[in-house]
């Protein structure tokens, strides 16, 4: 194999999705135990780790949007997380500007979390605590050696909520989201009214 040959390992395993579709379905002309049975034999973790989430709704408080997010570097857009799109704001609008972070909280409107390889593993629901992302996309090479040197093995395997406090008591998070739920609502109708985007 390719990655063997070059890298020493197997390469990693990822799931296909297809994204036009609002329930963010496997993108395979196989079944998902078809799926698993072929690139199962692959032993990654990064792939077990997005089987264990596929299709699981998230209802926790996701931290999504205050600690970590989604920027387009091209155009300086910036959203908490795929499933809050409304909320698009331009970072570099106004660089000079404070630029509030806040959480999605319990508003993700999305299906499952399909690149919680990345949020989950690092932390944006605190309470998930499995695979570190070091650990989903690490290879131990033939001749013993490591894909990840030791300072990235280290710094991948922090957690964003590492050394924070939680800085919600279930009463925030309550109060937080009844907040939250009217800008969503205000900012749809403030589009839809102007026509404009949110930025
Ligand atoms: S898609 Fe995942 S990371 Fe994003 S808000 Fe939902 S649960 Fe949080």
């Amino acid at each position: 194999m390719l990655c063997k040959e070059n890298f020493g390992a197997l390469c990693h395993v990822t799931i296909p999705r297809k994204e036009n579709d609002k329930n963010i379905p496997l993108l395979s002309s196989h079944s998902m135990e078809e799926f698993s049975n072929i690139w199962s034999t692959f032993n990654s973790e990064l792939f077990a780790f997005k089987k264990s989430i596929w299709g699981v709704k998230r209802n926790e408080f996701c931290h999504a949007g205050e600690w970590s997010g989604l920027l387009n570097l091209g155009t300086g857009i910036w959203t908490p997380c795929y499933s809050i799109r409304a909320q698009k704001r331009n970072m570099f609008k106004n660089p000079d500007e404070p630029f509030v972070f806040y959480p999605v909280g319990h508003h993700c409107n999305m299906p499952h979390c399909y690149n919680g390889h990345s949020f989950l593993s690092m932390g944006d629901i605190p309470e998930i605590d499995t695979y570190r992302y070091d650990q989903l996309r690490d290879r131990t090479c033939e001749d013993g050696a490591t894909w990840l040197t030791d300072d990235t093995r280290n710094f991948y395997h922090g957690r964003l909520n590492d050394g924070k406090l939680e800085r919600y008591s279930q009463q925030d998070k309550l109060k937080f989201s009844s907040i939250k739920t009217k800008t969503i609502v205000n900012n749809i109708i403030a589009k839809a009214t102007h026509n404009t985007d949110i930025l």
